[in-house]
Order: structure tokens, then sequence, then C-alpha cells
């Protein structure tokens, strides 16, 4: 895996940048915790079969099962009687998908483990990206404060630092694009 603390990073700028200022911080929670999600698959894996798609990095990491659980939690949220009047919702669940979404290509991009079963279960195939410069996180803490982990931290740094770029980016172009709407309101 990538480390957690790249993919909360990752996460929680994913939430910044699709959500608007004065409601910014359940996004960038739910965006942080989304974005960590897919790993839970290693609580599952000591009770599966070897080679099913319930191991690491398998049905857990998979876009297609990302936009599935994303509109079934949005379905419900729909159903019920307060979240689904909230006007954000959509946009948290949006940001939310690409925080999912951004676990598996940061997992896609580390240079170890098993690849990532993008598409499954329609396609199982486990894969890589071409680039692949994140070193591989241990999957335990001591080897994390060591060598090992300053060295993924290094490279996941930049990462975060680039999607905290695009996430400013895109909230003052939402800034910008919301002073202009409210003063074409006025001037009406
Ligand atoms: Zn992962």
């Amino acid at each position: 895996m990538a480390s957690a603390l790249g993919h909360v990073a990752v996460g929680a700028a994913v939430g910044f940048g699709s959500s608007s200022r004065g409601e910014r911080r359940i996004p960038i929670w739910l965006c942080a915790v989304a974005a960590c999600l897919p790993d839970i698959d290693y609580a599952i894996e000591p009770y599966v079969q070897a080679g099913s798609l319930w191991t690491h990095r398998g049905l857990t990491h998979s876009l297609v099962v990302h936009v599935v659980a994303v509109l079934a939690c949005v379905t419900l949220l729909h159903l019920s009687p307060r979240g689904g009047k909230s006007s954000a919702w959509p946009r948290i669940a949006i940001g939310c998908m690409i925080a999912l979404w951004s676990h598996a290509f940061l997992d896609a991009m580390t240079d170890g483990e098993p690849g990532v079963a993008l598409a499954s279960p329609f396609d199982p195939t486990r894969r890589f990206f071409a680039w692949r410069p994140i070193p591989v996180s241990p999957d335990s803490i001591g080897p994390f404060l060591g060598e090992w982990g300053l060295r993924v931290l290094k490279v996941e740094l930049w990462f975060a630092l680039a999607a905290w770029a695009v996430a400013l980016i895109a909230a003052r172009v939402q800034e910008h694009r919301a002073r202009l709407a409210h003063r074409h309101l006025e001037a009406e």
C-alpha cells in the first residue's frame, strides 16, 4: 500500500477542493476516511481464500465497487428523512468517490505488493500503472518509523502537495464563480 498518511493527505485535499467555504469540515473528514477505506481488506484477508478477489487490493480497491458503494450511500441518504435534504451531499458524494479512487491510483503507483484489481469483479486482473514512483509502505509500524517509512513519506509528500495545490486552485475557482453569480443576481 501507499501509507495511511499519504492516503489521508490526498483524501483531505479532495474534501477541501470539493466543498465550499464554511462547510469544509465534514467533507474533509469524510474524504480522508474514504481514502483509507479500501485497506479494510487487511482485516478480511486472514478469513478469505488465497487468490480470491477479497484478498488485499482486490474488490475493495475496484473503481467499479467504489462507484456502486457511493451510489448506495447516496440512495440511503436520499431515503433518510434528514440527510437527503442537504444540497451539499451530491458534492460530498463525488468527493468521496474521488477519494476512494485516489487510494486505488496511489496503490497502482507503488513498487510492490500485488497489483490493484481496478475493474473487478468484471476484470479481476491485478494492474499497476506504468509509472510507479511510490515505494510500497511497510504494513507494520516498526519499519514505518525507520528509514523505509521516511523513504515512502518523502515521495508521498510530493503527491500530497500536488493534491493540495489542485484543491486550493479548485476552491479559488469555485469562490470566484460564486462571487460572479452573486454579482450577477445583484445586478438584475
Ligand atoms: Zn490499498
